[in-house]
């Protein structure tokens, strides 16, 4: 396949006018327009070609903390949930998905994460596979959280630390579990973080720590923040939280729901300022309701009502989960936060990419990389999707 007359995000961070040429799921070469010295690249017999019209082409989207979306949420731990959510994703331009589990027993975390290990194996080299965003990895928003910040997770399934029931979440996962939440103030959190920090990220998550046990979980090899501000203290001049903590370890990447619900504007502004590009992770934590019209639903097992662009817990009123995508999310940050259009592909591509392990294979536009490619217009309304060489939208 051509991609030609495009805008294309490169690993500069900056968009240069050229053509990228796709080759079995692989993106085989970047051409700079300057080379073509006005002619049009010439396909081989039967090759398609998609005229970008000047559109900006960015890598396929990664998603690393959602429950779900259509109906769907990765938690029901059925295959045709996952069907639903991985074919959704794709089709608005997320390539590869890290859904989030709720706090539930560990007895059905496990139901869960072993329907996910088995949609996995049944999707590697399934005919459709490029019609599905892929599944990289599952990310544990519980159950080893704190009470006092438990947002819309309930509460009665929420346990201390345990690294036996960490490693059977693996085994049952098939090592797709990428970050499992602690809150680092409670009994047993620093010895978790010792006993399985090699295995899997360790996110701060659904905590009410200060600082210094924040600094303390850090810089025993904690190195993510689950939506920063969201379910925390906040960040205060004498009390600066798990926030002032991230911005003082450089190896700690962070994700924000950007739906312009969950996050005042100058506060996005002012962290992407204060962190740096590098660290931040655009996420859309969509709950089933993404993609749905209002109404009620259920998120953990719990009640939620959906108006509009919010989702809230029908017993207390707490932020459920939110109603955007990421493509959205990017969206928002450029047109009504203000941040540069290149900021915002890179925390929705690249960052999610390095902080799952998996740059080297996707998250830019580079020779020998996976062929997913999203065309978004000058409004960066979806223009077209490829994913694996594959046209799918
Ligand atoms: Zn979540």
């Amino acid at each position: 396949m051509i991609i030609k007359n495009v805008k294309i995000f490169q690993e500069d961070h900056a968009f240069h006018a050229g053509v990228i040429y796709l080759q079995d799921g692989m993106i085989e070469h970047i051409q700079p327009e300057s080379e073509l010295d006005g002619a049009e690249p010439i396909p081989q017999e039967g090759e398609q070609v998609i005229d970008g019209r000047g559109c900006y082409a960015i890598p396929g989207m990664i998603d690393l903390h959602f429950h779900g979306c259509m109906g769907s949420d990765v938690c029901d731990a059925t295959e045709e949930a996952l069907h639903t959510i991985a074919k959704y994703e794709a089709s608005i331009g997320v390539t590869a998905i890290s859904p989030a589990t709720m706090t539930l027993s560990g007895d059905e975390l496990v139901h869960v994460l072993e329907n996910a290990a088995s949609y996995k194996k049944k999707m590697a080299g399934a005919a459709d596979a490029a019609y599905e965003a892929e599944l990289v990895g599952i990310n544990m928003e519980g159950p080893f959280i704190s009470k006092a910040k438990k947002g819309a997770q309930d509460e009665r399934n929420i346990i201390p630390c345990d690294v036996e029931l960490f490693y059977r979440f693996q085994r049952a996962a098939d090592g797709l579990v990428k970050f499992i939440g602690i809150a680092p103030e409670e009994p047993g959190a620093i010895p978790f973080v010792d006993a399985v920090k090699d295995e899997v990220s360790v996110s701060l998550a659904h905590t009410n720590s200060d600082y210094e046990h924040a600094m303390e979980a850090f810089s025993h090899g904690a190195n993510h923040a689950v939506h920063l501000y969201n379910a925390m203290p906040p960040f205060t001049h004498r009390a600066p939280g798990v926030v002032g903590a991230v911005a003082d370890n450089p190896h700690v990447m962070a994700e924000m729901i950007c739906d312009g619900v969950h996050i005042h504007p100058s506060v996005v502004r002012a962290t992407f300022a204060m962190l740096g590009k590098e660290r931040m992770i655009l996420i859309s934590d969509s709950m089933r309701a993404a993609g749905m019209p209002d109404g009620r639903y259920t998120l953990g097992g719990l009640d939620v009502d959906v108006k509009g662009n919010r989702a809230i817990l029908v017993s207390d009123g707490a932020l459920a989960g939110s109603v955007t995508t990421l493509p959205d999310c990017m969206r928002t940050v450029v047109q009504k936060m203000g941040l540069p259009l290149e900021t915002a592909v890179a925390a929705a591509t690249e960052n999610p990419a390095r902080s799952l392990g998996i740059y080297d294979q996707q998250g830019s536009l580079t020779a020998g990389k996976k062929a997913n490619v999203v065309l978004l217009d000058e409004d960066l309304k979806l223009v077209a999707v490829v994913k694996d060489g594959v046209q799918i939208a």
